[in-house]
């Protein structure tokens, strides 16, 4: 979740990562929620509702979150056959859990969220919660988008100028 601020991250490493594409650090920066939409499809995970808790620990999960980004980055690397490309799409990949870190448990919109879980349902749930409140989770889903944005404008200048 906190869907606009993984755009903004994914728009804001083009600063670091000039050569590669920016859909593939957009993709990164939103690979943990593509891999929680496979498992929700495939029933084994949950969003919360009014009467059940949030349930994503192979897709949000801190442990199973790090060991996805290792395989993000491993996997770049190997396809673009670039170090860089891969340590970006590695950290990209975990940045993703860190801005859920930051915004959940998200109750402005889900009263039920738990944060999210170290290891899996059974570890302590974690989260600072800025999404806890609608203001939070304004600010912090705009905030970032347009700071993501004006970063992504300004290197794209840059760049520019840099190739004439
Ligand atoms: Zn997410």
């Amino acid at each position: 979740m906190a869907g606009l601020t993984h755009l903004g991250v994914g728009l804001a490493a083009k600063r670091v990562a000039p050569k590669t594409p920016l859909w593939a650090l957009v993709v990164s920066a939103y690979a943990l929620d593509f891999l929680f939409g496979v498992f929700w499809l495939l029933g084994i995970e949950r969003v919360p509702g009014e009467d059940v808790e949030a349930s994503s620990p192979y897709s949000h999960g801190l442990f199973m979150a790090a060991i996805w980004s290792a395989l993000a980055g491993l996997t770049a690397r190997r396809i673009s056959r670039d170090t860089r490309t891969g340590w970006v799409v590695g950290l990209l990949t975990f940045s993703h859990w860190v801005v859920d870190f930051i915004s959940h448990p998200m109750t402005a919109v889900f009263p039920r969220d738990t944060g999210l879980p170290v290891f899996f349902d059974d570890s302590p749930k974690i989260g600072l919660g800025v999404w806890r409140t609608k203001t939070g989770m304004n600010i912090g889903e705009y905030g970032s988008l347009i700071a993501g944005a004006v970063i992504y404008l300004f290197t794209l200048r840059k760049l520019k100028k840099e190739e004439a």
